[in-house]
């Protein structure tokens, strides 16, 4: 960078400040987004270098699933859930693909996608996506996707019904409220694939649930499970 165009970019940022999603701190010139501290101090469940972990264990009894991982905890304050509330609620996408690339180059390196064919992110209910202007768990899959290089499938599994918000139901009511609401639009896509479904945050596992019974219909379909955070009770 010239001597200039270094000046102006400190101007700039004098009137525009870069500040970091995660913790408000300023940025530096070679940071985007999240700032190098939080990026090392954001912590991993690294329940993708573990079979047998909390995220699994969620869905046991309930579907079949071949792995389940999540890359942060959603807890009160957290980090990754200022980060994951900037996406969905302040519309700042980019955040969506920076987290899927720093957990995609988790997962690709660990080789827990190694045999996965596709990456499909739970889809939303088309007006609300509408409303929200895109799906945040799509714009993870296409960090995830850069980092892998396993494709991002949109069109498989789709929504039909609206669901009503998910907040003060019971377990069962959520389950209810999802049930039979995803639809495999065109199971020949999907015979005989390994799925990689993707989720921001994982909290009953209820929506996970809903689209794991409507792919496992599709014959010789095995699904595997990931979220950027998990809520653990
Ligand atoms: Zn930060």
């Amino acid at each position: 960078m010239s001597y200039l165009s270094g000046l102006l970019d400190d101007f700039l940022s004098l009137l525009f400040p870069r500040l970091c999603y995660a913790c408000g701190n300023h940025l530096l010139r070679n940071e985007n987004l999240i700032c190098t501290e939080c990026h090392v101090l954001i912590p991993r469940t690294n329940y993708h270098l573990e079979e047998d972990n909390p995220v699994a264990r969620l869905f046991w009894g309930r579907c079949k699933i071949e792995k389940a991982a999540a890359f942060s905890f959603y807890n009160r304050d957290s980090r990754i859930r200022r980060l994951i509330h900037n996406l969905k609620y302040r519309g700042i996408k980019d955040i969506g693909y920076e987290l899927g690339k720093i957990y995609g180059l988790d997962l690709a390196n660990s080789g827990f996608t190694r045999d996965i064919d596709l990456i499909i992110p739970v889809p939303l209910h088309p007006s609300k996506e509408h409303v929200r202007g895109f799906n945040q768990s799509f714009l993870i899959c296409e960090g995830i996707s850069a980092a892998t290089g396993v494709l991002v499938d949109t069109k498989s599994l789709e929504r039909v019904t609206k669901t009503s918000t998910q907040t003060r139901k019971s377990r069962y009511e959520r389950w209810k409220n999802v049930e039979g609401t995803f639809r495999v639009h065109d199971p020949l896509s999907l015979l005989g694939k390994h799925v990689l479904l993707i989720d921001d945050v994982i909290t009953t596992g209820s929506t996970i649930e809903s689209c794991v019974e409507e792919l496992l219909k599709t014959e010789g379909v095995r699904v595997s499970v990931a979220s950027m955070a998990v809520a653990l009770a």
